[in-house]
């Protein structure tokens, strides 16, 4: 999957999902807020002041403290807001053990939804509630559906995982066939003629239905027999449409059957154009590469540095980055400084540093006192850079090459250095 700039959120969120869902409570005690655009800040923290004292009647005392702590820290968050955002709040809060039994620290996660949020729920359970959260990781991209024959024709739209009938309209075209003789070529005439009017009204209804559709990623045609190609030689769409249809596929029928019959072979289709798009984005990084422009860059190192410059038109980074950038300090004399390693070799690392004498005061005092994704840090700096962030999977032939050949990270520059 690509992923644009303002998508890096959708990257961001499913990190944070990822991280939230293995958190377990002790007991009934882990805090789920959502509260949707539109509340008052007040309205939510009085509904919090009666869930505390509902609170007060849990039997136990571990989990009554750790409730009422959790709904206490929840208040004290939201009072930081003037105002609920504009695509709502959630906060996830309560007691979570870190090492063993006796171990429970509370933590707190306050997270701003990438779109708006309709929900308002409170929620006291040993686990986080982030479901209602994962519906903004699945596709909502929007695709025109048009399957039509010389008798009739149904637009469809379709949206994520969710498909409407918009319109039906049929031809008023008779069959073919008739009596033979002259009168029988006067009736094919008519007939074509009849065939060309109904092709522009499916244009006409196609036109008005596909262009008002925001952000409309493609179209697909179906339906039976050699009509759909007849149409698309013709040139009957608005051209910005044509240039948005993805398949014409064969269907044994129209309306809401082929529409169904389209939907079943979508997947496949729109999967491939994910592909197209993520080849595409990394054939224009070959094509730099290939040509010696002095514009591509590869690696951790080379990135950084043009981006730290400022010279970056678009880094593409891989979701495959196992990397993290830890930070570390000598608590004695303040000295700093970073380190890009694999995530699984920390616990080492820190084993490591514990033992080693600091190389400005010789202290063995050096630890880690940051650590963030590799892939987060370099798109932190992009942001700051206005650069262009295009976080490629690893599901595609391209996606797997810049993983393997360019170490996952590469760029491609504004002007040659
Ligand atoms: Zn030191």
């Amino acid at each position: 999957m690509v992923i644009k700039r303002t998508s890096l959120q959708k990257y961001r969120l499913r990190k944070a999902l990822e991280y939230l869902k293995k958190k377990e409570g002790r007991g009934t005690e882990l805090i789920s807020l959502y509260v949707p655009p539109g509340r008052s800040v007040s309205e939510v923290v009085n509904m919090l002041r009666q869930e505390y004292g509902t609170a007060s009647n849990i039997k136990s005392t571990t989990t009554r403290k750790n409730v009422q702590d959790a709904i206490v820290k929840v208040m004290q968050r939201l009072k930081l807001f003037r105002e609920i955002p504009e695509n709502g709040l959630v906060i996830f809060c309560g007691s979570i053990p870190q090492n063993g039994p006796g171990s429970e620290k509370i933590e707190t996660y306050v997270i701003i939804p990438p779109e708006p949020i309709s929900i308002y729920l409170y929620r006291c359970d040993n686990r986080f509630h982030i479901e209602h959260l994962e519906e903004f990781l699945k596709e909502h991209e929007n695709y025109g559906i048009l399957v039509f024959d010389a008798g009739s024709a149904t637009f469809a739209v379709l949206s994520g995982k969710r498909v409407e009938i918009v319109q039906e309209i049929t031809s008023g075209i008779p069959g073919k066939t008739r009596a033979g003789g002259q009168s029988a070529r006067r009736f094919e005439r008519i007939r074509e003629a009849k065939i060309i009017e109904y092709f522009k009204r499916v244009a006409k209804h196609a036109n008005e239905i596909f262009l008002k559709i925001p952000d409309l990623k493609g179209i697909i045609i179906g339906g039976p027999g050699p009509t759909k190609y007849d149409f698309e030689k013709g040139g009957y769409l608005h051209y910005s449409l044509r240039d948005k249809v993805l398949a014409t596929l064969d269907t044994a029928y129209v309306g809401a059957q082929g529409v169904e019959e389209v939907l079943e072979k979508a997947p496949e289709i729109l999967k491939k154009v994910r592909y197209i798009e993520e080849k595409r984005i990394i054939q224009e990084y070959l094509y730099h590469l290939g040509h010696d422009t002095g514009l591509a860059v590869y690696g951790e190192r080379d990135v950084r540095r043009f981006l730290e410059a400022g010279a970056v038109k678009t880094v593409f980074l891989s979701e495959g980055l196992e990397e993290v950038r830890v930070k570390v300090k000598c608590s004695s004399c303040g000295y700093e400084f970073q380190e890009t390693m694999k995530e699984r070799n920390i616990t080492e690392f820190e084993k490591e540093l514990s033992v080693k004498p600091c190389p400005k005061c010789s202290a063995t005092s050096l630890h880690i006192e940051e650590k963030i994704d590799l892939l987060e840090e370099l798109a932190e700096l992009a942001e700051n850079a206005g650069s262009e962030i295009e976080v490629v999977s690893t599901e595609t032939e391209e996606g797997r090459m810049l993983l393997e050949s360019f170490g996952g990270i590469a760029a491609i520059l504004r002007y040659k250095p």
